[in-house]
């Protein structure tokens, strides 16, 4: 059996603070999925998840209060990028109107089949959060053209949400330049690993069309391959690549 992390990510903004790009799992995706039909979720990927190793735990482990996370921006609404969520009450929730109007009008169980848990939202989830199409958007250019759109998260061009479709509904990366000067794209799910990136093989088809649109992740797929090679020094992280390796 293969293991993937699911990666979460802190950031810092020199003028508004701690954020998050995702939440990874949480006990609340383990209460989440006890009983049927969602316990089927489980089955089908089973998380592994340490006593100590909910990404509030690690954060605590570093010294940051959940409370001193400003901004959670969600890439998409799947469970395993949303599992923590409700570990963080105290900040503002940003995520793609898209993605939530899609999971929105789905029952439960349609929605499960399409990996999303709704239980793990915090209420009121559609009425606090910011959507992410209503941020300033900025023309792409360069290297970054194909892209199209960006949507500035602070006004300032620092952090920008890149819309990267076809793996689920309203799903987004996030492009930002480090404090070392590096660019850095975070690409989530567009992506499965930086080996995906290298040899432009999608998962299977059944995989792709069952969770999103295959057309749309194939083009998403090779805008990125396209992008590796015109920008060989722009970091792209997928969310479920094992950092250790290539
Ligand atoms: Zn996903």
């Amino acid at each position: 059996m293969a293991r993937f992390p699911a990666l979460a990510f802190l950031l810092t903004h020199p003028s508004h603070g701690a954020m998050l790009f995702d939440t990874g799992y949480s006990r609340h995706f383990l209460h989440a999925t006890r009983g049927m039909p969602e316990r089927l979720y489980r089955a089908i990927a089973p998380p592994r998840l340490g006593p100590k190793e909910s990404l509030q735990q690690q954060l605590e482990r570093d010294g940051i209060d959940a409370s001193h996370i400003g901004t959670v921006m969600l890439s998409h609404l799947h469970g395993d990028h949303i599992g923590g969520l409700r570990d963080f009450p105290h900040s503002a929730l940003l995520c793609s109107r898209q993605g939530w109007n899609d999971l929105n009008r789905r029952s439960r169980l349609a929605a499960l089949s399409r990996g999303m848990l709704p239980a793990l939202l915090p209420d009121g989830f559609g009425q606090d959060a910011q959507w992410i199409e209503d941020l300033p958007s900025v023309p792409m250019t360069g290297v970054f053209e194909a892209f199209a759109t960006g949507y500035d998260l602070w006004n300032d061009g620092s952090m920008l949400a890149i819309p990267l479709p076809g793996h689920a509904a309203g799903h987004y990366g996030l492009l930002f330049q480090a404090t070392s000067g590096e660019h850095v794209f975070l690409v989530a799910d567009a992506v499965w690993s930086s080996t995906a990136l290298l040899d432009g093989v999608p998962p299977p088809s059944f995989v792709t069309s069952w969770l999103g649109d295959t057309a749309a992740y194939i083009a998403t797929l090779e805008q990125l391959r396209k992008l590796r090679r015109d920008a060989p020094d722009l970091r792209i992280v997928p969310s479920h690549c094992d950092m250790h390796r290539p």
